[in-house]
């Protein structure tokens, strides 16, 4: 699967944009702040219909503008596809292969990416949001029905949390947000579980190989309502728990129990790598947890993902670097960077460089040679 074309208007600080994306790699150097992250930004509108920088829709309308439209268009195995958005402050719509979508989750299973960025490689020494983050992404992906249930959640999750910041709470009311609370939150837990338990194993045997066997990698589900073996068993446990809870939730005005406080253990020899961790075992941590993804991605949908790396490559040591760019070989690579050495581009496969500044991106040749093209 690789993205053949993109169109902007008013989107970031791109008025216009017209370009044609090669099915390999993709190069898109300059200096900073003048567009590189906007661009891949809005190719990755086309997987999850949301920003990987921004939950504000409109914070990517061009200043000055009333609304901003992006075309994605991709080739798959078997079919053409074509993601058309368009955002102003009042309104959001989707098409997909010009059909206008009434849901998000209808956007979903059609454009597989994945995103690299510095932030990414601090997933595992940062709070637990981040890596709650990670999973719900990818899930979201690959999992049409947990972006359904993972917005119904938080959307209880928001009401029951008002109604606990009210002077004098109804119980009866909480009691059926509970019962609606522990019906999604159930099978989040179990996507959860099944989804870690398929990522620990691929990462381990990544993590193996980039640390030549010396680093055992586990990644452990830290679920704040243990996991169960059904659903029911799930939502009897999640439910005890949260009544359990009620007198602390009341007092404290928000709600203890759930999958929103779920986190991700990451152990490195036994050791759990979150508190105790060198920089260097977290950062390769963090990459092998990426490159699981996407190798996860391509077992659960026999698709290979497009990715984007975002001002990430430098940030590697060169072992690292070659580590990745050497598992990547089917896969559709945007690089953005300020300055790529030329050691780095010889390591590329075939492309195109493309040169951004002030919104305006200019490519520089046809077919790239790496070493000769750049700034
Ligand atoms: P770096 O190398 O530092 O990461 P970059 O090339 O990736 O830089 P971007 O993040 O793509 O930079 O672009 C940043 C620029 O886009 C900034 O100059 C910022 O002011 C501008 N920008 C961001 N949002 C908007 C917007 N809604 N309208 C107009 N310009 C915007
Ligand atoms: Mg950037």
């Amino acid at each position: 699967m690789y993205i053949t074309k993109v169109e902007l208007q008013d989107f970031r600080n791109y008025e216009n944009l017209n370009i044609e994306f090669h099915p390999n790699v993709n190069l898109i150097l300059g200096n900073n702040a003048q567009g590189k992250t906007n661009l891949i930004e809005a190719i990755y509108l086309s997987s999850l219909g949301k920003s990987f920088r921004t939950s504000n829709d409109f914070e990517m309308i061009k200043f000055g503008s009333k609304f901003f439209r992006v075309k994605i268009e991709a080739e798959k195995k078997n079919e053409d596809l074509c993601v058309e958005m368009a955002v102003s402050k009042e309104s959001k719509a989707v098409k997909l292969n010009g059909r206008k979508i009434k849901k998000i989750s209808e956007l979903l299973e059609n454009i597989y990416i994945v995103v690299f960025s510095p932030e990414d490689l601090k997933i595992v020494k940062e709070e637990p949001e981040k890596r709650r983050k990670f999973i719900d992404r990818e899930l979201c992906q690959i999992r049409p029905m947990y972006f359904n249930n993972i917005s119904r959640y938080k959307k209880i999750l928001l009401q029951r949390n008002t109604m606990l910041k009210e002077n004098s709470p109804k119980i009866s009311l909480l009691e059926i947000w509970d019962q609606e609370l522990a019906e999604y939150g159930s099978k989040i837990i179990l996507m959860r579980a099944e989804f870690i338990k398929k990522l620990d194993k691929i990462s381990s045997q990544i993590h193996k190989n980039i640390t030549n066997g010396k680093e055992k990698l586990h990644i452990q589900y830290e679920a704040n309502v243990p996991f169960m073996n059904s659903l029911q068993e799930q939502k009897d446990l999640f439910l005890e728990k949260i009544r359990k809870n009620i007198e602390k939730d009341l007092v404290r005005r928000s709600t203890s129990v759930g999958p929103h406080r779920d986190d991700l253990k990451i152990i490195i020899n036994g050791i759990d790598i979150r508190k105790y961790g060198s920089q260097g075992q977290q950062r390769t941590a963090a990459l092998s947890l990426k490159l699981a993804e996407i190798m996860l991605i391509k077992e659960e949908t026999e698709e290979d993902c497009i990715l984007l790396l975002d001002d990430v490559l430098s940030e590697l040591d060169e072992e690292r670097q070659n580590y990745l760019i050497n598992s990547l070989a089917n896969i559709q690579l945007f690089i953005t960077s300020a300055e790529l050495s030329d050691k780095v581009k010889r390591t590329l496969p075939e492309g195109k460089t493309f040169y951004v500044e002030n919104g305006c991106v200019e490519q520089r040749k046809s077919t790239i040679d790496f070493e000769v093209v750049g700034v």
